[in-house]
């Protein structure tokens, strides 16, 4: 097949769209949905400056979606000097696992530029998850947990740096899955965090004083694409699976959703633009709600909703083993 665009050999083809992209054709377009959500989503506020810049944090884990975002930002707000971009790490101590994919973020970060600031649980918290694994007191899956203290740190450490922003790599495939998740739960109050926290433009959405607020400018972009585009561009993202990994639920919510794409092309943008709207309702009606009772945790003084936060209470049932 050729290139709808040039008629070169076309090395992809989108069902949900129609289209036959070339390699040079296809990241462009990659890029120009990236730029587009950016600019939707009202990232760059109308008051960042040369003179006061924003600075955006960005969770690199090292990964093919976080890689993508970090390089794809980088070549569109690098020279912007409205824009600071800092890359932060997470190292969750997994043996042979976090190790090359710090390495892939190091030689990312050397070859754009950007500031990059790696923290582990172990330094943080004076656990590993290879030992959490091993002792479950709470009888969860890993990921439960790493949830947990990576967001715990990602918050913490952005707001250490400055971040006016936090920025993920989330893809179309990740946003979809946790849409119908919530939706399969049943719960509302949760699509409509989901909303504030990250989905919303910054002009619509309730924003919190308690959390940085959040972006995920890949979400347009489907995981298959994101990998291909890491893989035309010849990034250093790491692809070996966490050996912990044990989502079940949204491996099977996965497996459904491409099940449906195929059979029905354009599913999973659908799901998204009906589910943006609807969140967009439950937000107006629910959001914002949790605010006035937050307050800090006894121990590590971070936000939370009781007197201590769920990160130390884990802490603590790790210190009782
Ligand atoms: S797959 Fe689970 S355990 Fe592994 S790094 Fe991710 S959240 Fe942590
Ligand atoms: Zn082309
Ligand atoms: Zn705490």
């Amino acid at each position: 097949m050729d290139c709808d665009r040039c008629g070169s050999e076309a090395v992809m083809h989108a069902a949900y769209s129609g289209a036959h992209l070339c390699a040079e054709h296809f990241t462009r377009s990659v890029e120009k949905r990236v730029r587009r959500r950016v600019r939707e989503d009202s990232l760059v506020s109308r008051e960042a400056t040369p003179e006061e810049p924003e600075t955006w944090v960005i969770g690199l884990s090292g990964g093919k979606d976080s890689v993508v975002l970090t390089e794809i930002l980088a070549e569109t707000f690098g020279e912007d000097p409205r824009i600071e971009l800092v890359a932060l790490s997470i190292h969750e101590g997994i043996e042979g696992y976090r190790d090359e994919s710090l390495a892939a973020s190091e030689e990312l970060t050397e070859d754009l530029g950007i500031e990059h600031e790696v923290v582990g649980y172990e330094e943080e918290f004076g656990v590993r998850m290879d030992d959490v694994v091993e002792d479950d007191p709470e009888n969860m899956a890993p990921c439960a947990y790493c949830g947990v203290f990576r967001r715990d740190l990602l918050e913490e450490y952005a707001e250490k740096l400055g971040a006016d922003k936090l920025l993920t790599g989330h893809n179309l495939d990740d946003e979809a899955q946790t849409a119908l998740m919530n939706f399969l739960e049943g719960d509302v109050k949760q699509v409509a965090k989901h909303f504030d926290a990250s989905i919303g433009g910054f002009d619509d959405r309730t924003e919190s004083d308690s959390f940085v607020p959040r972006a995920k400018p890949l979400r347009d972009i489907p995981e298959k694409e994101v990998a291909l585009y890491a893989h035309l561009e010849d990034l250093p993202a790491h692809i070996t699976e966490c050996p912990h990994a044990s989502e079940a639920y949204r491996g099977e919510i996965q497996e459904l959703l491409l099940k449906l794409e195929e059979n029905h092309p354009g599913a999973r943008h659908s799901i998204m633009s009906g589910y943006e709207e609807l969140a967009e309702l439950a937000a107006d009606a629910y959001g914002g709600d949790e605010e006035g009772n937050l307050g800090e945790c006894e121990r590590c003084g971070s936000t939370t909703s009781g007197d201590v936060c769920r990160k130390c209470r884990l802490l603590a049932s790790m210190e009782a083993v």
